[in-house]
Formats: C-alpha cells, sequence, structure tokens
C-alpha cells in the first residue's frame, strides 16, 4: 500500500510545514561543502511553491545535543536554497516561539521560510508533545520528506503528525519508500545481497530479513572476519568482533538452514596495518597470517562475487567490501560495484559508505536506487517499521 503524497494534497493557500533533511556537511567556515541533500527535496520543495502552499521547512543539522550551536546554523542552508530556487527564503533564528510565528503569518501564498536547527532543542529528539504541538503552531499540512530521519520517532517526524490533521509523503521519501518497497516485495530472482562494512553487530536483522528471500548473500567487509573467525579460521590481526562470534554461527547455521548461498571471501588483500602507508599484499587462501589483517576481498573472491553479481535480478548493496577509502584496499569494492552496474539488474544501495563507494567507482547512473538515508534504508531493509513512515497515512 503505497502512502498519501503531497501531490493528493490541496496545498493552495495553505501553511504547510515540510520536514525535509538539509543535514549537509559544513566546512570551519560553515559553508556547505555537499547540497546533494538539499537538491534531493527541491522537487517537493518546487512542487508546494507551484500549488500555492506557505511554506515552513525544517529540518536537523549535525548532533547538537539540544543546546544552541552556531556551527550547527541552518542560516547556510536556507542562503543555498535561495540560489537553487533562484527566489527569497526567510530563516527563523529558532525553530518556535514568536519570530517563527510571525514569518508563518506573514508568508504569502508560493513563499517560504526555513527553521533554525529543530536538534537545538532537546525537545526535538525527546519526542516532546508540548514542543511537538508548538513546532506544528497553524499548520494545516504535514509533509514529511525526510527519509533519512525516518527512522527515529521525533517530534518532527512523529510526534507533530498527532496535531496536524493533514498528512503524506513528499516526493523523495516516496521514491524511497517506492524502490525500497520493491526490493523486499516480489522480487525478481536470482536475488544477490551484498552485506560489508564494519561490523555484524550492525547488520543482523538485516541478514536475518535477507535470508528470508536473497538467493545469495556475498559478505566482505571487515565483517567477514569475524564469520571466518566463527568458522575456525586464522584471520590474523584482522578487525572483528569478539563478542558477536556465537552470533555469527547462528547466522551461518541459519543460513544453511535456509539454503541460501551465504558466501564468505576465500582471498584477501591484506597488510600489517590499517594506513595509506601500508604495503598491501595478497593472501591467496582464506587463512591470514598471525601478523597481518584482511583489508578487502582478494581477486578471486572479487571474480567470484562479480560472477554471481552479474548473474542476477535484483541486487540490494549496504557496506563496503573493504577500506576502500585508501586506495591499495579499494578494488574489491570497486570491482564488485562496477559488476552491479554491468548486471542490468535491480539494484538498490543504501548506507552512507556504499553510496560514497558508487561515487568513487562512478556508477551512479547505472545504480536504479541510491537512498539518501543510511540509517533509516538498512531498518526498512531489515523489516523494521520506521516510526516516521508509520505516522503517515495510506492512500485511499
Ligand atoms: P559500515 O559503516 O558498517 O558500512 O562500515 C564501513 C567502514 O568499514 C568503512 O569505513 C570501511 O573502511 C570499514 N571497513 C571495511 N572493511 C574493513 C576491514 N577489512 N577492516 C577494517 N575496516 C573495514
Amino acid at each position: 500500500m503505497a502512502k498519501l503524497s503531497i501531490r493528493d494534497v490541496d496545498l493552495k493557500g495553505k501553511v504547510v510545514f515540510m520536514r525535509v533533511d538539509f543535514n549537509v556537511p559544513l566546512n570551519d567556515q560553515g559553508e556547505i561543502t555537499d547540497d546533494t541533500r538539499i537538491r534531493a527535496s527541491l522537487p517537493s520543495i518546487q512542487l508546494a511553491l507551484d500549488r500555492g502552499a506557505k511554506l515552513v521547512l525544517a529540518s536537523h543539522l549535525g548532533r547538537p545535543k539540544g543546546k544552541v550551536n552556531p556551527k550547527m546554523c541552518l542560516q547556510p542552508a536556507a542562503e543555498r536554497l535561495a540560489v537553487l530556487l533562484n527566489k527569497p527564503v526567510r530563516f527563523a533564528t529558532d525553530c518556535i516561539g514568536p519570530e517563527a510565528d510571525k514569518h508563518v503569518a506573514e508568508l504569502k501564498n508560493g513563499d517560504l521560510l526555513l527553521l533554525e536547527n529543530l536538534r537545538f532543542h532537546k525537545e526535538e529528539e525527546a519526542n516532546d508533545s508540548e514542543f511537538a504541538k508548538q513546532l506544528a503552531g497553524k499548520a494545516e499540512v504535514y509533509i514529511n520528506d525526510a527519509f533519512g530521519s525516518a527512522h527515529r520517532a521525533h517530534a518532527s517526524t512523529e510526534g507533530i503528525t498527532h496535531y496536524i490533521p493533514m498528512k503524506a509523503a513528499g516526493l523523495l521519501m516516496e521514491k524511497e519508500l517506492e524502490y525500497l518497497g520493491k526490493a523486499l516485495e516480489n522480487p525478481l530472482h536470482p536475488y544477490v545481497a551484498i552485506v560489508g562494512g564494519a561490523k555484524v553487530s550492525d547488520k543482523i536483522k538485516f541478514l536475518q530479513n535477507l535470508m528470508g528471500f536473497a538467493d545469495t548473500i556475498l559478505i566482505g567487509g571487515a565483517m567477514a572476519y569475524t564469520f571466518l573467525k566463527a568458522q575456525g579460521v586464522e584471520v590474523g590481526l584482522s578487525r572483528i568482533e569478539a563478542d558477536k562470534l556465537d552470533l555469527a554461527k547462528e547466522l551461518l547455521a541459519q543460513a544453511q538452514q535456509k539454503k541460501v548461498n551465504f558466501r564468505l571471501p576465500q582471498d584477501h588483500v591484506v597488510a600489517d596495518k590499517l594506513d595509506a602507508s601500508a604495503v598491501a599484499e595478497t593472501v591467496a587462501s582464506a587463512s591470514i597470517p598471525a601478523d597481518r589483517m584482511g583489508l578487502d576481498i582478494g581477486p578471486k573472491t572479487r571474480a567470484e562475487y562479480a560472477d554471481a553479481v552479474k548473474k542476477a535480478k535484483t541486487i540490494i548493496w549496504n557496506g563496503p567490501m573493504g577500506v576502500f577509502e585508501i586506495d591499495q584496499f579499494a578494488q574489491g569494492t570497486l570491482e564488485v560495484g562496477r559488476a552491479v552496474a554491468e548486471s542490468g539488474a535491480v539494484s538498490v544501495v543504501g548506507g552512507g559508505d556504499s553510496v560514497a563507494a558508487v561515487h568513487k567507482a562512478g556508477i551512479e547512473d547505472k545504480i536504479t536506487h541510491i537512498s539518501t538515508g543510511g540509517g533509516a534504508s538498512l531498518e526498512f531493509l531489515s523489516g523494521l517499521k520506521l516510526p516516521g513512515v508509520e505516522a503517515l497515512p495510506e492512500k485511499k
């Protein structure tokens, strides 16, 4: 069932509160170094303005922990938005209170206002109902376009929805739910999941959920070493989670029981330290010498994984195959990425690091859907309910 969309709602002359994700990186001078997230919300913003809404935008930025922090001020985002839209954007120096109310009262149809960082108030993350009511203010329509924050029940993603009768998903939210939903419901097979990154413990539910429908799961990254160690393979100095060996064994047993082709690296790129100056060597076996650490999947594993990926009709990818930030340990991630690009399969990539890897490989145009929400996409694909999504009504 699809959620009610911003396209289905009458916005003309209405005060519309839109939760966006303007959590952009800023440099020391307070300049935005990457405005991808602002651009991602432009379709919803433009639609609301074209339909004559009095638009109030709200977002968090960074982790100010409930205190005003000038380094996490959203004013630069208002300025960037004004350039992108080629129209003035009002800015309120607090997300609630008389100044914000005055701005809202002065909005004409097709005008917009950005509120200051929601997380300058601790009540935002605490999902305080009084704060949520104040945020709702005079808004008549609530739009959530911040998929990346939808896994958190905060005042602006959940609490506020109790105080605004009309609610709908923004276009970005809608797109995320559509593509991530497709990866879970009636996907084409063979279904290949590529799972990497730092820790098994971050991805337990994801792996368990995948075992319900994936044909093949390709494991890479540091988490592979916890699985190998659990199988009794020597992993040398590789990063492992010593307290998760039993869990890794359980997951391996589950995969076997469910007849999932659960693959671990059979050769590695290793070094004596995790450093850009380290000398990379290839180890042609699953086991790693005692004085070396595994930092990438080896050439044989790359070829095997690429082969499995190329046969897939659906691919889901979360987490790099190695320390892809350092060139000599990036090959595994890049080759698997290129195989995804060449597969012609429906491909969904989620998680900040995998998205960075997709950009590094230059294959963004070949991916069906690159999720803007790291944690949110992982939770969604783990089969969990996202509070910010649950709070939105279904389409009738
Ligand atoms: P995650 O956020 O869980 O997707 O983890 C991504 C991080 O895992 C990246 O910063 C990688 O550098 C790191 N990583 C991947 N493979 C390894 C490895 N073999 N050893 C140490 N760190 C790794």
